[in-house]
């Protein structure tokens, strides 16, 4: 067997330890005679399973009481649309538009309601976190909205906007797990597994209880499935829930404990994410996109400035095992993506390849 290095936006990475876990559980999960993917949602041994995720999830993140945790379907493009519909009573939102995903949230609530582009840092390709000291919000508005580690353009949020008291919603998506949060800052945080986490088919939400509102005061017409309280009266299992996938979240979530946590993960986040940043700052042949002090952890686009050597450059790049380097289509390039199952040897390996690329086509 052998693994390249894959620097994948996501689906993305997982750490090899929890695979050979899950791969060695296949066929008999702990003596039940069966693997996870057949067995009844509804049996004592997937309770069991389901349970400890999210007790594990909330020791990880320290996540208040007041708070509830829901393992649901849908990706994140689905929580674009259920956020409005359950959250918008005044019928007022506000918006901070940092990269595509923060664009489509704020394009879908606009189905539901007022919703307010509070701030955008699009005029220089989203390059940048635009500042969210003194946003034009207004009591009127539900919530405000931030998509707080921006995938395809690599910033990040390293100062929570000003939200003037309104409630703030995340998606964490391609940072969530990556460094220890204060939850209590969020009305709700809620990520897609599929970039730090577990498989795609699972997204997390962590939603303050009392925000969770009756059918009566959604949106007119929300689906049942579409309900927040619906899965949390329910502990996530009102229908089949993606049972596989929350199992193998729930072995991500034992690996980051025993590897010490949150606050160890960030330790290890900054040193490999320094690793390239350097080398970056360092030289002019590749050129990072971001605004150094608004740079991600997870997500590190750079370019050459030339189509054609950065097309050699990502194939040479998979030639050499380094795989999924291509930036997103939106920005071309090229992006490394450094999650949490990355080790810094992956990261250092590709610096080096870098290097040679750089002096063997240095014009
Ligand atoms: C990938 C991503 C999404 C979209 O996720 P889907 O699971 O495809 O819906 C949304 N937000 C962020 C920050 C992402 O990284």
């Amino acid at each position: 067997m052998s693994r390249v290095w894959n620097f994948s936006a996501g689906p993305a990475v997982l750490p090899v330890e929890v695979l050979q876990e899950a791969a060695d559980e296949m066929l008999d999960y702990k003596g039940s005679g069966m693997g996870v993917m057949e067995m009844s949602h509804r049996s004592k041994v997937y309770d069991n399973i389901i349970k400890e995720a999210e007790a594990d999830l909330r020791t990880l993140l320290n996540i208040p009481d007041n708070y509830k945790v829901l393992f649901l379907q849908g990706g994140a493009h689905t929580q674009f649309a259920m956020i409005p519909m359950n959250f918008l009573h005044k019928g007022k939102a506000g918006y901070i538009v940092t990269g595509n995903w923060a664009k489509k949230a704020f394009n879908e609530a606009k189905k539901y309601g007022d919703i307010v582009k509070l701030a955008s840092s699009e005029d220089k390709t989203f390059s940048y976190i635009p500042d969210c000291s003194d946003l034009p919000i207004t009591d009127d508005m539900d919530y405000v909205y931030i998509c707080e580690n921006n995938t395809i353009f690599g910033t990040k949020f390293w100062e929570l906007p000003n939200t003037k008291g309104i409630d703030l919603i995340s998606d964490m998506s391609s940072c969530f797990l990556s460094e220890p949060v204060d939850v209590s800052k969020y009305a709700m945080i809620y990520a897609g597994a599929q970039k730090n986490v577990g498989p795609a088919g699972v997204v997390i939400c962590i939603i303050r209880e009392d925000l969770i509102p009756e059918e009566k005061d959604c949106f007119p017409g929300t689906p049942t499935m579409l309900q927040y309280k619906v899965h949390a009266d329910a502990g996530s299992l009102y229908n089949t829930p993606p049972a596989y996938g929350i199992y193998f979240c729930g072995l991500v979530f034992k690996w980051l404990l025993r590897n010490g946590g949150l606050e160890a993960m960030k330790e290890k986040n900054i040193a490999k994410a320094k690793v390239l940043y350097d080398y970056l700052d360092s030289q002019d042949f590749y050129h990072g996109t971001v605004v150094p002090k608004d740079r991600s952890l997870m997500n590190a686009p750079f370019v050459i400035g030339d189509k054609d050597l950065e097309a050699k450059f990502i194939k040479e790049a998979a030639d050499a095992g380094f795989v999924n380097l291509k930036g997103h289509k939106i920005t071309g390039g090229m992006r490394a993506s450094m999650y949490n199952a990355m080790p810094i040897e992956g990261v250092e390996a590709l610096v080096e390849f870098m290097k040679k690329f750089a002096a063997e086509n240095q014009k």
